[in-house]
């Protein structure tokens, strides 16, 4: 018998052979009636986001034993329920002799004692910690769709942040005879290993394994952001700009509990003492016929000529030039310069250009004072505000921010800007009414810092206009956006005005209202932009791109919304997109999905001008077709090798969303968090998905594909496998993680490739009609297998 096994590597062959193989437990179970160990109850110990769901999932994929996973956000009947309910459930399981893993934060000393009560005689009790970087618990929380708790998208990370603050790790008194500590990703694969080649005979050693440091602290940086707005209102974490205006906190203070936003004029009458009068004196914007009227409001500081000691003189013709440049393109948005100094060279100097060169002073002014407090500090209300990259970010950013930010980087570089929403919780959000912080980068003009231009003004002229430029049009693009109204809403203590609703209205008036004519709006002002073609840069910071190919209808195209050439812009000039593309000939680029709705996911993307989708396609088309799929194939075949477990499909959505002829290639896991819609969903798992064989087919049958009508894209939620029910996204995705079942017998006909063995080189092949005996016979093969492997395990022991 095989006693002790305390790591995953020191399985025997014939366990890994049999978890290999897939075995069937129940069967396992009933033959080994009364010899396997004492059941495990590991419970699960980390923020959400630490990959919790992710972990019980991988052990009950790859599991020897039976796991029943317990999760209080799905435990009644797949809704949220108690924690009663989840001992009760824990309970059961282990009478029926099955082990349990308990899917809860379980923080908290008090949240995981009475789970460590179900150990003892009946069961082993274990715990796994997932005490990854709070860093990346948040990034996670945030990004993911789809959770079956719906704690995700902005929210999330205020609350993983408090919850870390509370955690307590556990230890071997609490009542766990083993803790297994996890610090980052390989960590926990080998503990999903440990786990899922537990046999039914094995057990662990007791004791605490991987523990680098006992007192793990929470980051101070995450603290800091989202410190909640206190009850004196202040929450401001620049100390400068409390020492410069001392009377500011007084001011914020009446105005916070007075719980009522100040009206918008920006004369603040006998409010205030003489000092406030006077801080207010300072705060006011500058240019007096500034007009509060409830414009969306951009505030932004001067870029790059702090640390980056960029020319002030030069930097202040840039930021004029920009700003009536915009205001030639825009009308009904504001722009205030921000500097926290009321000496500031720079507002002087900007204030004096602007009237020379008669910028529109009820639209545009300067203002000193704290503009992570233009609210509470100097009742201006500015919906979006800008950093200079470049300068301290502390004051914004905090963690939160920063995490969001760091997730663009690279789309940030020096003459750019990317969004960066505000979480609804945060103090800015709450308190100021931002919504969303542009971050922007300028041009470098010290030797100190990276990327310096030596002072080359030409460059660095040109480089501070398009920071500026792109800041601007992402300002109207959020002004622009549809979404502009929605954000405002929720529980921020900034009341959304009617006239942003108007603003966007009097813009929208002007432009044809349909989505077709919308994308022509979208197209035109890409080229008011300059830019070439393709999603204006703004809008695909604000919207991504993904969003707008779900917005995308899948009806026929007489039209292509902006967002809907990107495939076309890549098939024509692969060379350009050397990043994405993983394969070119004459007649197709193969690249990656963007937005991989499985673990493998690419495109084959024809190279035939004109061709766009499946209805274009006629019978001069068919030895381009079968290019395509071989190149698919190949692919399909390529990555089976290297991972046995994933099977492809091949084909084409009946009417796509993004234009030039593409065959998708995509592993049957469905394991993306980019599949978040039934329509994603149903796009491949319903005869919208139009297999390649069988495309090629009809088109040497008939001249013609045929086309599946788009409401099958609205049809319920069912497996692939089994073809159940299911009420939600969510619940399918969990059902087919763990869903046995062979694929249906309409998909054994040549549409499927799977990898014909385990083995890196081994050969996979697409199973059609004439070798579907083959399938059934690797079937029947890998039971027998399985029993012989059995039998030797019944032998050994
Ligand atoms: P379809 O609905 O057949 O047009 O699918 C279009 C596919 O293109 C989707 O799977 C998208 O995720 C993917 N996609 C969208 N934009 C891009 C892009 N820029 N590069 C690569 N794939 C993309």
């Amino acid at each position: 018998m095989l006693s002790s096994i305390p790591m995953a590597e020191e399985a025997d062959t014939v366990s890994s052979l049999l978890n290999a193989l897939a075995i069937n437990h129940s069967f396992l179970m009933s033959l080994s009636e009364g010899k396997e160990g004492k059941p495990l109850v590991v419970i699960l110990v980390g923020a959400p986001g630490s990959g919790k769901t992710t972990f019980c999932n991988d052990v009950i994929r790859a599991a020897r034993r039976t796991w029943t996973r317990i999760c209080q956000d799905t435990i009644a009947n797949g809704k949220a329920g108690t924690k009663a309910q989840c001992l009760q459930s824990a309970a059961n399981a282990l009478q029926e002799g099955k082990n349990v893993l308990i899917d809860r934060c379980n923080l908290e000393l008090e949240q995981r004692s009475e789970f460590v009560k179900l150990g003892g005689a009946r069961a082993d009790v274990h715990a796994v910690v997932l005490d990854l970087p709070a860093r990346v618990c948040i990034s996670r929380s945030v990004q993911r769709t789809g959770h079956e708790g719906n704690l995700q998208g902005g929210k999330a990370a205020a609350v993983v942040n408090r919850m870390l603050q509370k955690k307590v790790l556990p230890n071997l008194n609490e009542g766990f005879s083993r803790i297994t500590f996890c610090q980052n990703d390989d960590d926990v694969k080998t503990a999903v290993n440990t786990y899922s080649f537990l046999g039914l005979f094995d057990s662990l050693p007791p004791g605490i394994i991987g523990q680098k440091s006992a007192d793990a602290k929470v980051q101070q940086g995450i603290m800091k952001f989202f410190k909640k707005v206190d009850t004196d209102g202040n929450c401001s974490q620049n100390s400068s700009a409390k020492r410069e205006y001392v009377s500011q906190n007084s001011a914020a203070k009446n105005e916070y509990n007075e719980n009522k936003p100040r009206p918008m004029g920006i004369e603040k009458g006998n409010e205030v003492g003489k000092d406030e009068q006077k801080n207010d004196m300072l705060r006011k914007p500058c240019v007096s016929d500034f007009q509060w009227n409830d414009a969306p409001t951009l505030a932004f500081p001067s870029i790059s000529t702090s640390d980056f000691q960029f020319n002030m003189d030069k930097a202040s013709d840039v930021i004029v030039e920009a700003v009536a440049d915009f205001f030639s393109k825009f009308d009904k948005v504001k722009l205030i310069l921000v500097d926290l100094s009321p000496k500031s060279k720079m507002l002087s100097l900007v204030k004096v250009k602007a009237s020379k060169k008669n910028v529109d002073t009820t639209r545009f002014s300067t203002y000193a004072g704290d503009i992570t407090r233009l609210y509470t500090g100097g009742g201006l209300h500015c919906n979006v505000i800008a950093n200079a990259s470049n300068c301290d970010t502390r004051w914004t950013t905090g963690d939160a921010l920063e995490i969001a930010t760091k997730e663009q980087a690279d789309t940030i570089s020096p003459g750019s800007s990317i969004i960066v929403p505000v979480p609804r919780t945060s103090p800015l959000n709450q308190r100021e009414g931002v919504t969303y912080v542009i971050h922007v980068l300028g041009p470098n003009m010290n030797p100190q810092r990276p990327n310096c231009l030596k002072d080359d003004y030409v460059k660095g002229c040109k480089v501070l206009y398009e920071a500026y430029s792109s800041l601007f049009n992402n300002f109207a693009s959020i002004a622009l956006s549809q979404n502009y109204q929605k954000e405002y809403s929720g529980d921020s203590k900034y009341e959304p005005t009617k006239s942003v609703g108007k603003f966007f209205e009097s813009v929208v008036e002007c432009q044809p209202s349909s989505s077709e004519q919308k994308s022509k709006r979208e197209v035109s002002y890409a080229k008011s932009n300059g830019d070439s073609g393709g999603l204006p840069r703004c809008f695909g910071m604000l919207e991504k791109e993904e969003q707008k190919s779900e917005r995308s209808d899948h009806s026929a195209k007489s039209s292509w919304g902006s967002w809907a050439h990107a495939l076309h812009q890549i098939a024509m000039h692969p060379e350009k997109h050397n990043r994405d593309v993983i394969e070119i000939s004459d007649d197709f680029v193969v690249l990656n999905d963007l937005y991989p709705k499985a673990k493998k996911h690419i495109l084959v993307t024809s190279r035939l001008p004109g061709l766009d989708c499946l209805a274009d396609i006629g019978r001069e088309h068919l030895q381009m077709l079968q290019k395509m799929h071989a190149a698919g194939l190949k692919w399909a075949e390529q990555f089976s090798s290297h991972d046995p477990s994933l099977v492809f499909r091949l084909g084409y959505h009946s009417v796509p969303s993004m234009r030039q002829l593409h065959l998708h290639v995509i592993s049957q896991d469905f394991d993306s968090t980019h599949l978040r819609k039934k329509k994603h969903w149903n796009s491949f798992n319903t005869p919208f998905f139009r297999d390649s064989i069988d495309v090629q087919e009809e088109i040497k049958m008939n001249g013609l594909a045929t086309i599946k009508e788009e409401k099958l894209l609205s049809s319920e939620l069912r497996c692939h496998h089994c073809k159940s029910a299911h009420p939600n996204l969510p619940r399918l995705k969990y059902h087919i993680a763990t869903c046995k079942a062979p694929f249906p017998a309409h998909l054994q006909n040549g549409q499927l490739v799977f990898a014909l063995s385990g083995s890196s080189d081994a050969a996979s092949y697409s199973c059609n009609g004439s070798e579907a005996w083959k399938c059934a016979k690797l079937e029947n093969h890998l039971t027998q297998l399985t029993l012989i492997c059995l039998l030797g395990v019944l032998t050994i022991n």
